[in-house]
């Protein structure tokens, strides 16, 4: 039986149920925390306590898993995922890589093959591997994927740099791969042709931020080369309207792509790029929909509405994360 690992240990992959594919618990720039959190806005039991609240919200709307793409540049934090796993029944699983698109951090800047400091492998390499094998930071959590990220300036030295060292980590352990791209760029493409070059296995990569284009044609090109589509923002309607995500996820399913679509909200329990007391409704006034509340109490009632089956919305939600994670 194959199995996953999440934030409270490995359990068997057909037991993932239910799974949102891109959440993040915590978005949270550890240096902004040291350095401004000790005014009226960062109080870590009341933020933890507000995330246990909720994740349990989502597990009593039907989610099992959230798959959160929080690493180095979006603030990982395991001890604190683990305080929060610890509370609720949800499953959380972690990742590895570097949310970095252009400049990477100057810890690896200088290390490597051919390098100030010549090392054989990639440094990189051997942290993600690390943190897949080993554990993360002394904690015994494991990630389960690779993240890693093209955004509008497309395949600049650094984000080349981390995309093939989480190919390479993917190739050595197995694990898949998530992209965050900008679609408004079709980044997605060049992140699977640098796959393509690195003999990565597209089944395995998520592009996300799919879900942010209606362009079917360019959807479908990188769904026809294996790859899954992410359809992982909704609520985000200043990047694409609910309505519109709904008409292009109907479109491709009755085309044959419910197998290679995956869902979520690219939300969080809290952000501070959003900080401060009055920062919650802020961000909700500016997307009252981003939150992890929205799938499950809207978008999937519409997805039926508009005719995708039962089966077809299974395969969103519950095989084709396990097919990513087997
Ligand atoms: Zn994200």
């Amino acid at each position: 039986m194959p199995t996953v690992e999440t934030a409270r240990g490995a359990i068997e992959v057909a037991d993932l149920g239910t799974t949102l594919m891109h959440e993040h618990v915590f978005v949270l720039s550890t240096e902004h925390v040291q350095n401004y959190g000790d005014g009226d806005w960062w109080d870590e039991d009341e933020r933890v306590a507000d995330a246990v609240t909720k994740l349990e919200e989502l597990k009593a709307l039907g989610i099992d898993t959230i798959v959160d793409p929080t690493v180095w540049g979006l603030g990982r934090y395991i001890p604190r995922i683990e305080r929060i796993a610890g509370q609720t029944d949800i499953n959380i699983i972690v990742a590895t890589g570097l949310y970095f698109d252009d400049a990477i951090p100057h810890q690896y800047e200088f290390r490597g093959p051919g390098l100030l400091i010549d090392l054989p492998v990639d440094p990189m390499v051997t942290d993600f591997t690390k943190d897949i094998t080993d554990g993360i930071a002394g904690t015994g959590v494991k990630a389960s994927f690779l993240k890693c990220i093209v955004e509008h300036k497309g395949m600049t030295p650094g984000a080349e740099r981390i995309l093939r060292a989480c190919a390479r980590t993917h190739r050595e352990t197995g694990a898949p791969i998530t992209v965050h791209t900008n679609s408004f760029v079709g980044a997605g493409r060049l992140a699977k042709e640098l796959f393509e070059q690195e003999n990565v296995d597209l089944t395995k990569v998520v592009i996300g931020h799919a879900g942010d284009s209606n362009d079917l044609d360019y959807l479908k090109e990188l769904a026809d080369a294996g790859c899954i589509l992410g359809m992982d923002r909704f609520g985000l309607d200043i990047y694409n309207p609910t309505d519109q995500r709904v008409a292009t996820i109907v479109s491709l399913a009755e085309q044959g792509y419910a197998d290679r679509m995956v869902l979520a909200h690219d939300a969080s329990c809290y952000i501070d790029y959003f900080p401060g007391k009055d920062a919650e409704a802020a961000k909700e006034a500016f997307s009252p929909n981003w939150n992890f509340r929205h799938i499950s109490e809207d978008v999937l009632p519409m997805l039926r509405e508009r005719g995708m089956s039962e089966d077809q919305l299974r395969q969103m939600l519950v095989e084709t994360p396990r097919r990513y994670f087997e």
